[in-house]
């Protein structure tokens, strides 16, 4: 009997998975099309390159991609590695969000955060820019975070959007004043101040230190692989926020408890 019902919960996080990944294949779309400002509804999905449409049985998130080994199944034109990757991604974020936070409009609400911050991240990584259409209303319909979070307050929530946009642009005052040049484009203080709408001033301050740390590493990662020693190096800054905030989501009251029983204040 055990086994059985050790099987149903395996499909069930298969399903849950797939039902990521599926939503994974539309932000592929997303990312694709919103910096060239196209229709993310229609045409439906086809060849980039031969403009083909994909049949609905070639469109399997994840599966499709290894089972035409990666390319185009009329004009064999290679398909990036990004887009599994991404359709996996968000799988394994909504399995992760319904281990944590189960059947709840908090698992919902933080699939929502979580999944414009991987579309968000992708195009920072493709353009170097974080398109205001996402950050700015995302300011506002993620300070709705204390209806759906048990941990946000309204006050969390606020200072949350003021300590998030205020510490990036003075830091960006900063190094402007100290370098003449802009450091830090201002994609990435909305993107910080919609972040701090949803997980709250304290997220705000771990979500900075794990992106500076993350950030620094993978630029020294990027530097020595690319054999390019240079300071002024543009790295995009939102995806390494972005992990600061989902590692918040996920382990952010366990990080906040270790460094408060660990430090002498
Ligand atoms: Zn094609």
């Amino acid at each position: 009997m055990d086994i059985y019902v050790e099987h149903i919960e395996q499909l069930l996080l298969f399903l849950i998975f797939m039902l990521g990944a599926s939503a994974g294949s539309f932000y592929n779309v997303c990312i694709y099309r919103i910096p060239k400002k196209e229709s993310i509804v229609t045409p439906g999905s086809s060849c980039p390159f031969c403009k083909k449409k994909i049949p609905f049985y070639l469109n399997i998130p994840v599966l499709s991609y290894f089972i035409l080994q990666g390319k185009c199944k009329y004009c064999k034109h290679p398909f990036s590695l990004r887009y599994p990757i991404v359709e996996a991604l968000t799988g394994v974020i909504l399995v992760a969000l319904y281990l944590k936070f189960g059947y709840s409009i908090t698992t919902i609400f933080w699939f929502v955060f979580i999944s414009i911050l991987i579309i968000i991240s992708f195009i920072d990584i493709d353009y170097q820019i974080i398109p205001d259409i996402f950050s700015l209303p995302g300011i506002i319909i993620f300070a709705t975070a204390p209806l759906f979070v048990p941990d946000i307050s309204v006050i969390d929530s606020i200072l949350g959007i003021l300590l998030g946009g205020g510490s990036l642009y003075f830091i960006s005052i900063t190094y402007y004043i100290i370098k003449k040049t802009e450091g830090m484009g201002g994609g990435d203080i909305k993107l910080l101040a919609m972040i701090g709408a949803a997980i709250g001033w304290k997220g705000v301050i771990v979500t900075v230190f794990i992106g500076s740390l993350t950030g620094t590493i993978a630029g020294i990662i990027i530097m020595i692989s690319s054999r390019i020693i240079d300071i002024k190096l543009k790295i995009p800054f939102g995806p390494y926020l972005s992990i600061g905030a989902v590692i918040y989501i996920f382990f952010g009251q366990a990080l906040i408890k270790w460094y408060l029983t660990n430090t002498i204040i």
